[in-house]
């Protein structure tokens, strides 16, 4: 399986990020499936490569069927289920990379980067799943907070979009990007995601 995120989703963040760029498409990256961290684990290992690690909570996508060119308005029959999750980033090696101009994939797709939470079925809250609100606690403080509803592409367009070019099988993930409020985790931090008032994930960083 596979693992597509997406960049600059909301414009908040990209404000934040002090990007200039405001994406027409969506901005698609790739984590290899050793890159998941479950819930169940619930502990994650600061890697010595970086001492910058931030976290994105995102909404995340569970593909239930294969499909390849998509079309939007089909979107919401390839997937079932959402979770929550952290789209760990080592800050300080992406900003290295993207001085140079150069690629900057181990930044976010080392081993345990793609924290996700246990998966609901996308009725469970009786709402569309682009009226969802969801938010991140980090040690009992919410740092992020944001509605479905704020992202640039709908979950169903990025799916249209991604099966463009990859296409898309049974168990692959697709988060969808972060809204404001990134920062950084340290060890002892405990960071917890919801969708509505569900916990969805308990991680401590070690
Ligand atoms: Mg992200």
């Amino acid at each position: 399986m596979k693992i597509i995120c997406v960049g600059l989703n909301y414009h908040a963040h990209i404000q934040e990020s002090n990007q200039e760029i405001l994406p027409v498409e969506p901005v698609l990256f790739i984590k290899p499936d050793s890159a998941i961290l479950h819930n169940d684990k619930n502990q994650f290992y600061i890697p010595d490569f970086t001492s910058d690690v931030h976290y994105e909570a995102e909404i995340v996508v569970r593909i239930d069927k294969m499909g390849k060119n998509i079309a939007e308005r089909f979107a919401h029959r390839y997937y079932k289920e959402i979770t929550t999750g952290l789209d760990l980033t080592a800050r300080d090696l992406q900003t290295e990379l993207r001085k140079k101009g150069l690629p900057w994939e181990i930044s976010k797709s080392f081993d345990n980067s793609a924290v996700i939470g246990n998966f609901v079925p996308k009725e469970k809250y009786g709402k569309e799943v682009t009226n969802l609100n969801f938010h991140l606690d980090k040690n009992a403080e919410t740092v992020q907070r944001a509605n479905t509803s704020e992202m640039i592409h709908t979950i169903d367009q990025i799916i249209a979009y991604a099966s463009r070019f990859f296409t898309l099988k049974t168990g692959d993930l697709i988060f969808t990007g972060t809204p404001a409020g990134v920062g950084r985790i340290d060890i002892g931090d405990c960071l917890k995601g919801y969708i509505e008032e569900d916990e969805l994930f308990n991680i401590q960083v070690c």
